[in-house]
């Protein structure tokens, strides 16, 4: 249809196209409207095909409107979620470490505590062996340690380790202790 619109223009240069007022009594444009009006009532049905580029998009924008209603209210990957609350197509470069402490499964006793592989979540110096712990105030992994947000900062300062370059990089390293000196971390 388009395609004969553009056919018809091109072949009578006469015909100007503008765009004028709505119901200001214009004939051609209350024909066309009753027309229209007409069409949507007893027209016939009529399949419009459109271009698979328009398609894609289309189905694209819904698959990522479900998946963040899926994403925004379920249950697991939380701690993911605090990150990264807007889901994306995009992967996020990160190392197989910073994944594992944004995740929080990995070597952690309260990880392994949580999943039954481990009888207690203590770490072997007296505090909860958290990631955060390993991270901020273990004196195990004192080398690697970043500097302790407060309670109702620890969202942000989780974000702020997968933004920046410096940070992970620490938390990588300290990743990889924890990994290799996992007996010196388990409790007595
Ligand atoms: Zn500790």
């Amino acid at each position: 249809m388009a395609r004969q619109i553009f056919k018809n223009l091109i072949d009578n240069p006469n015909i100007k196209v503008s765009w004028i007022k709505a119901h200001a009594n214009y004939p051609g444009n209350e024909k066309a409207d009753e027309l229209a009006k007409e069409a949507t009532t007893t027209g016939q049905p009529y399949t419009v095909l459109l271009p698979t580029s328009h398609i894609k998009s289309v189905l694209k924008a819904r698959l990522l409107r479900d998946w963040q209603e899926l994403w925004t209210k379920g249950n697991t990957g939380r701690p993911i979620h605090k990150v990264l609350p807007k889901v994306s197509l995009h992967t996020q470069n990160w190392s197989r470490e910073l994944s594992i402490f944004l995740i929080e499964h990995g070597p952690f006793p309260t990880y392994l505590h949580r999943f039954r592989l481990s009888q207690t979540d203590y770490c072997n110096c007296g505090g909860i062996g958290s990631p955060i712990h390993y991270a901020t105030e273990c004196p195990f992994t004192l080398s690697w340690h970043l500097k302790t947000p407060a309670f109702s900062n620890i969202d942000p300062w989780r974000k702020s380790i997968a933004q920046n370059k410096i940070l992970s990089n620490k938390i990588c390293e300290l990743i990889r202790f924890i990994h290799q000196n996992n007996d010196l971390l388990k409790i007595n």
